[in-house]
């Protein structure tokens, strides 16, 4: 069936925030295609959650070139969603990819050489089907390429038009700001920046969110829910379809511990307490730093969207409650 969108989609303006120092707007929360989108996956589950999240006013995708499996599937599938669903939203949405990780054999299929940025971000437009990608990442640090050479990369895709900004992800805080120098010299500002930030994984606050507020670089917080664990999702036991039930490539049923299980018992009890589900309080605890613009969150299902997107409503928290998150988590 043709595909309208909601009308409704932009009514609640509060639902984007400005990304670093630049023009662009993002949503509050950003949906990934890590996992959930591969050819391993249900095409038309997928679909649903995609064009459920952009009715409900997501308009920014997140992909990379590996993201599947098979590696390369996610981008495919998503260029058949644009191809029949919203290619006449294009400029609507915005798009992001990234190379750093293995993509093909041989010494130009990996990490962070012009060659390989460059290679790959041909590849990934053409498997989307796309004349450009909003933002180009460089997906992790390569230590033996020279920096000037991967943010060079990431320069020139924005000089010839195959990209509209640029962005790093995994890149730690020292050498984000060095990049954020470099690429100020090309004259292509370092737009964003893509660490994995949740309840359970704090290191961003150690030093890198500072070092974004200072160059006005958007934070964009990857697996914000634990992969699903900052959701109660196994508080009665894991899950049969859910990741780590069906694919413990990423999240092994072993690490939800019992420790863990406790402390997100006890996190879900004040998340009610909040009038919120543990998912939206886990969204509004990340989405509270200065340096974070955007939850990039994963979902297998769109009652997870339509839940997830309910943070929204109580973003505040009070200083009582975020003492009480510290003892839960300390
Ligand atoms: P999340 O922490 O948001 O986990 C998402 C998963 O949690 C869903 O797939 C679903 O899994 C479960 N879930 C989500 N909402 C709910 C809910 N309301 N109730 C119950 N379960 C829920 O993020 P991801 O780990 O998926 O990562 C998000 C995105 O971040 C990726 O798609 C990718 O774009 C990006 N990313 C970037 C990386 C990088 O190196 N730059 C690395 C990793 C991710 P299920 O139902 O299957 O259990």
């Amino acid at each position: 069936m043709r595909y309208t969108p909601d009308q409704n989609r932009y009514a609640r303006p509060e639902f984007f925030a400005r990304c670093g120092k630049s023009g662009l707007m993002l949503p509050r929360i950003s949906l990934g295609f890590w996992h959930n989108f591969g050819d391993v996956d249900s095409f038309e589950t997928a679909r649903s959650i995609v064009l459920r999240a952009f009715d409900l006013g997501v308009t920014h995708f997140d992909l990379a070139n590996n993201y599947g499996p098979p590696p390369g599937s996610a981008e495919i599938n998503f260029g058949k969603m644009l191809a029949s669903d919203l290619a006449a939203y294009r400029d609507e949405l915005i798009i992001s990819t990234k190379a750093g990780y293995t993509m093909w054999a041989g010494p130009y299929g990996d990490w962070g050489s012009r060659k390989y940025l460059l290679s790959s971000l041909d590849q990934s437009l053409k498997r989307m089907g796309l004349d450009y990608v909003d933002i180009f990442y460089s997906h992790r640090m390569d230590p033996s390429t020279p920096l000037e050479e991967t943010m060079g990369a990431l320069a020139h895709a924005v000089k010839s038009g195959k990209a509209l900004y640029a962005g790093v992800s995994n890149y730690n805080p020292e050498t984000t700001g060095r990049a954020a120098s470099l690429l100020r010299e090309m004259g292509t500002p370092l737009l964003i920046h893509q660490p994995k930030y949740n309840m359970f994984e704090r290191t961003p606050e150690k030093a890198l969110f500072s070092v974004l507020v200072r160059e006005g670089i958007s934070g964009i917080v990857f697996t914000p829910l634990a992969q699903g664990m900052l959701t109660g999702r196994d508080l009665g036991g894991i899950p049969a379809d859910s990741r780590a039930g069906h694919d413990p490539r990423f999240l092994k049923p072993e690490n939800i511990t019992e420790e863990k299980l406790s402390r997100i018992r006890r996190l879900d009890a004040l998340a009610k307490a909040r009038g919120q589900s543990l998912a939206q309080m886990s969204l509004a605890w990340v989405l509270r730093q200065p340096a974070v613009t955007t939850a990039l969150i994963g979902a297998s299902k769109t009652s997870q969207i339509e839940e997830n997107l309910g943070a929204l409503k109580n973003l505040a928290f009070s200083a009582e409650e975020l003492k009480t998150i510290e003892s839960i988590l300390a």
